[in-house]
């Protein structure tokens, strides 16, 4: 497998790739060897991870740059995703043992009654490459400390990441039978797929979740989907600070050049601020640094992929060639790498893909809107449910949206964020279960209930 440099199309490396036999090996050692680690206190599994949790600190250099090179992620978004990633883990590190703790539901009389949480054993982790740390971070992290072992399939667009995060679990004391990566493109989760995992945990694109709860379905095991988004934002005309909201908004939307399941992907504008947030985003836009990954200034990089580039740009060509007005970008930039210019289009309608697929890149369309029961309506207008943003003074007036939207996530005044705190879930073709908070230290458990008489 070539691994390349998404902005000098360079070749960073050659990397062998795991064939049937290699993933089914992997899958008997990690089999062998759970048993073990599930014996360990709860507490010695979080002493490990707590090392772990330092070693991404030690070596933040070297994984910043591997994470920019191969997946063209502007340095510092590099390092702010592996200290997000730090801070994901110390969540884990410092709640886990409750959520895991045996529970008495009646501690005393003729008849006692508790329950105890036991790992669900072997799990697949198939994960994405566009946040490799924080996606990544999300199940193996609650897996093992559950006491499970993980056969972990990185993106084959983020293979060395993935392989570093190996690396230095086995360094911070998890066992080599207890964790394995897996490497190669779709063929090798399909070789995943086969082995007869106790649980399949799965980032990444709807058509590919879709693919793999189908192919599992008969084992009757859980299958945990985190999926794409069409995520939209709404800002009212009571807004306080258009310009503010217009910065927001543009973050939400460029930010690690789209490529987010939560990005913001379109936007709806009350009448009354419509002309001056159009206007205030453009000129935000227009100022952001577009170029090299590695220079500290730049703040959008090149894409992953070559055919995301292409898709995008038929994406605004759809857009434009039902009525849409291109009001900046949308062009592939002239130099070496997957380049393209962000771009706004306005006069949008649901006709278009560029508001109905997900895009996942820095384009986007600004529709406008008479009311909240407008805005709603289209808010709604998805096969996508994971989050939805709303702009308001007023709480009351934002929740009354909110409300109606069938997504996992809302935010009121902010955007595509993440708590490790709150469950991450999407709803419809968005996913399929919750990370991240108690339900996501759980999801990698099962519970025994014990009757326990005389
Ligand atoms: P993808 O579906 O192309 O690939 C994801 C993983 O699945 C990769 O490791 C890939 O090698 C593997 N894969 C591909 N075909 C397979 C098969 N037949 N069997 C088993 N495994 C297979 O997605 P991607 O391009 O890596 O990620 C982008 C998508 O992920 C976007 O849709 C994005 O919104 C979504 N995403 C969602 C979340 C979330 O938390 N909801 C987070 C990050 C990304």
């Amino acid at each position: 497998m070539t691994i390349i440099n998404p902005a000098t199309e360079e070749i960073i490396q050659e990397i062998g790739e795991d064939t049937e036999a290699s993933v089914q090996e992997k899958y008997r050692k990690v089999r062998a060897g759970q048993a073990a680690w599930a014996a360990l206190s709860v507490s010695a599994r979080i002493d490990v991870i707590a090392r772990f949790y330092e070693a991404l600190d030690v070596e933040k250099d070297v994984l910043a740059a591997t994470l920019t090179a191969e997946t063209g992620k502007p340095l510092q978004q590099s390092y702010n995703e592996l200290n997000g990633a730090r801070s994901r883990i110390q969540w884990f590190l410092d709640h886990s043992a409750r959520w895991l703790a045996e529970e008495w539901v009646t501690a005393a009389g003729a008849t006692r009654e508790k329950i105890v949480y036991e790992p669900l054993g072997v799990i697949a982790n198939i994960s994405a490459w566009n946040y490799p740390y924080l996606v990544g971070v999300n199940v193996f992290i609650p897996a093992l400390i559950g006491g499970n072992g993980v056969l972990y399939k990185p993106s084959e667009y983020s293979t060395l990441t993935g392989l570093h995060i190996q690396r230095l679990l086995y360094r911070s004391g998890v066992p080599e039978n207890v964790f394995q990566a897996v490497i190669g493109k779709g063929m090798a989760g399909e070789w995943l797929l086969q082995q007869p995992l106790d649980g399949y945990f799965f980032t990444g694109s709807y058509r590919t979740g879709r693919h793999i709860a189908e192919k599992v379905a008969s084992r009757l095991v859980p299958c945990q989907l985190e999926l794409g988004g069409k995520d939209p934002l709404y800002v009212m005309d009571d807004v306080e600070d258009v310009d503010k909201v217009a910065a927001a908004a543009l973050e939400g939307v460029v930010y690690n050049n789209g490529q987010s399941c939560c990005a913001v992907e379109r936007i709806y504008v009350q009448e009354g601020v419509y002309d001056a947030f159009v206007s205030s985003y453009v000129q935000q836009l227009k100022k952001m640094v577009i170029g090299d990954p590695l220079d500290p200034a730049t703040e959008i990089g090149p894409l992953s992929r070559p055919a995301q580039l292409e898709f995008l740009l038929g994406q605004v060509e759809d857009a434009v060639g039902k009525g849409g007005k291109l009001l900046y970008g949308g062009q592939r930039i002239d130099r070496k790498g997957y380049f393209i210019a962000p771009a706004v289009v306005v006069d949008v309608h649901h006709g278009m893909k560029l508001m109905m697929d997900e895009s996942f890149g820095p384009v986007v369309g600004i529709q406008k809107v008479k009311d909240d029961a407008e805005a709603v309506g289209l808010m709604a207008d998805t096969e996508y449910g994971l989050t939805a943003a709303v702009y308001s003074r007023s709480f009351e007036r934002a929740e009354q949206v909110m409300k109606q939207l069938n997504t996992g996530t809302v935010y009121w005044n902010c955007c595509d964020r993440v708590s490790a705190g709150l469950p991450w879930s999407g709803r419809k073709h968005s996913g399929l279960g919750s990370t991240l908070s108690y339900q996501g230290i759980r999801a990698f458990v099962q519970p025994k209930a014990y009757h326990i008489r005389g």
